[in-house]
């Protein structure tokens, strides 16, 4: 028996032992891949849930060195929806049958900010007869803001860590206040503190990043016992001061598939959570949300932001279906879900069954 396969046997997932999966060739990778499906199909099965993405506003106060939402960064347009764009967007949510929205968007603080996002939250819920599960993403926030949010009926959360080691943490964002590895920790540990379902997650493929950091990073997943994760791969941007190190990493093929070594080894180190199919994958890969879902990913955000404004909302270059109307959305992901044996499911909030099993009382 190989070491690979003993790995897998014995689910045997140290730190070494990880690094050695995330070691894989194309080969012996697919013993990996084959192994991950597997534990979906008897863990959580083969059904896909959706999350109608809302990117609410581009502006951000904060100034992470990768993104091209970045304060620094000069936008061509800024931008935050209207209430009439976020009826549109509830409207289609309802319309199109998903079950869920995730409210996304450049990190703001501020009474004016946080009182809009708590009022959009209840409209959702309002309108939707409470038929629509929320996740927000946006950012680091006091403990009261979260608090906020989870009353008006926020019960998701996603706050990427982006990488666990604190030094290159330093390295992807200025040192300052405003940028703290340490308060995002703090984050994270409030909003779970709070009763959400705490995803997090990390880029793959950033410069000066190793395959010890990676291997770190899911065992900082399973000790933070998190509910969902949202990873993907880091997608150079050309007004970013990340720029400068495009060269220095690994290449996009690379890239893609030391995130599907991620996303698989992830499934067998915790198979009952939610994972998403980061809508970069299909950046680097026309296949790329497919092969992250056979992966072992179970979770896919179709975009719902009205498409005059998707185009604005550049975090990282080439998004995928800027162009596309959430009709075009919709019919592609059944194609493509129903072209790899998965199946998406409809008017469900797809909570994490990792969740679920923990707190009853949030089955929706
Ligand atoms: N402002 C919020 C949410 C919007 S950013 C926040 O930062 O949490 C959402 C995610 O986009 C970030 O967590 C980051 O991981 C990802 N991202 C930003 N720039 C990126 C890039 N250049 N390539 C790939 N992902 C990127
Ligand atoms: Fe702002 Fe989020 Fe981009 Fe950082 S990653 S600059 S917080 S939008």
């Amino acid at each position: 028996m190989s070491i690979t396969e003993q790995i897998l046997q014995n689910k045997n997932f140290t730190k070494e032992n990880i690094i050695s999966l995330l070691q894989l060739g194309k080969t012996e990778a697919k013993l990996l891949f084959a192994e991950s499906l597997k534990t979906k199909r008897e863990s959580i099965g083969l059904d896909v849930h959706l999350r109608g993405l809302i990117e609410y506003s581009n502006i951000c106060e904060k100034n992470c060195l990768y993104c091209g939402l970045r304060k620094s960064t000069e936008k061509k347009n800024t931008y935050t929806l209207s209430d009439n764009q976020i009826d549109f967007c509830i409207q289609e949510a309802i319309r199109l049958q998903y079950g869920s929205v995730a409210l996304q968007c450049g990190e703001q603080s501020g009474k004016e900010f946080t009182e809009k996002i708590t009022q959009i939250i209840k409209k959702i819920k309002q309108v939707s007869e409470n038929k629509i599960g929320i996740t927000l993403s946006c950012g680091e926030q006091s403990k009261e803001t979260y608090r906020e949010w989870f009353n008006a009926g926020a019960h998701r959360y996603l706050l990427r860590i982006e990488t666990s080691n604190e030094d290159l943490y330093y390295k992807i964002h200025p040192k300052n206040s405003t940028h703290s590895f340490y308060n995002r920790v703090k984050c994270l540990e409030d909003l779970k503190d709070l009763g959400y379902q705490v995803g997090t997650g990390v880029m793959v493929g950033l410069p000066f990043q190793s395959t010890e950091d990676l291997a770190d990073d899911i065992l900082f997943f399973k000790q933070k016992d998190v509910a969902m994760i949202g990873l993907g791969p880091f997608i150079p941007h050309q007004d970013t001061p990340l720029w400068q190190f495009r060269e220095n990493i690994p290449d996009k093929q690379e890239r893609m598939f030391l995130t599907l070594k991620m996303i698989a080894i992830l499934r067998l180190v915790m198979p009952e959570i939610n994972m998403v199919s980061a809508t970069a994958n299909q950046t680097l890969d026309p296949l790329g949300r497919e092969k992250a879902i056979v992966a072992g990913a179970n979770i896919i955000m179709p975009n719902l932001t009205p498409t005059s404004k998707r185009e604005d909302y550049a975090i990282y270059p080439d998004k995928a279906c800027v162009k596309d109307s959430p009709d075009d959305c919709a019919n592609c992901l059944e194609i493509r879900m129903r072209g790899i044996e998965h199946n998406i499911v409809y008017n469900e909030w797809g909570d994490s069954l990792a969740f679920i099993k923990k707190h009853t009382a949030f089955k929706s």
